[in-house]
């Protein structure tokens, strides 16, 4: 399946699977690939005139984890980069079985599900606060995640950006039984399917 052990994992340098365009032009050629190949068909909107606008980043989603590329926009304004390159990086590091084979294995509702987990793992991954989260990136992930802002979004681009409701709905489920965390995190990054009821 092309998983990468942790003593090759170690040899790769971060110039190997990041690159980095310098606008936005760059980057919807890069994606445009990814967009018609894999995202097109799994991210469901109930406007069929919806288009996902540009990320700031993606990750390209070769089951072979040594040809799976990082791209992102440096010139992009609105995001955190930490968490943006973080974000992007524990999608490279997950198990093909989990990105991208269960990501597009339910389209509308894995890809929700693999968004969810890779933002819970990301903000754990920024230790400190409550959730991992410095009072910074606490302050704004409130204001991104506030329901007033997602209810302010078209209706149409609720459905694809709804990643407030995808954080929840994941964080909600490892907190609900002791062992689902550990479970999720075996699946992610080791493959391990399990069952992910949410
Ligand atoms: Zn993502």
């Amino acid at each position: 399946m092309g998983h990468l052990h942790s003593r090759e994992f170690h040899s790769i340098q971060a110039q190997q699977i990041f690159v980095l365009h310098a606008d936005e032009p760059s980057l919807r050629v890069a994606f445009a690939p990814t967009w018609s190949n894999l995202f097109q068909r799994v991210v469901q909107s109930p406007d069929p005139a919806a288009t996902v606008s540009l990320p700031g980043g993606f990750v390209t989603p070769e089951l072979d984890q040594r040809k799976r590329k990082i791209h992102v926009n440096i010139s992009a304004q609105e995001f955190d980069w930490l968490g943006l390159f973080t974000h992007e990086f524990v999608h490279w590091l997950s198990h093909p079985r989990f990105y991208p084979l269960f990501y597009k294995s339910v389209p509308g509702t894995t890809n929700d599900i693999v968004e969810g987990l890779t933002d819970y793992i990301t903000l754990k991954c920024m230790k400190g606060y409550a959730d991992g989260l410095t009072p910074v990136a606490m302050q704004e992930y409130l204001c991104a995640c506030a329901a007033r802002s997602v209810a302010k979004l078209k209706k149409s681009e609720r459905a694809a950006y709804n990643w407030a409701g995808q954080y929840t709905r994941a964080r909600n489920w490892l907190k609900a039984a002791p062992g689902n965390e550990r479970a999720a995190l075996e699946f992610v990054f080791r493959g391990v399917q399990t069952h992910l009821p949410f």
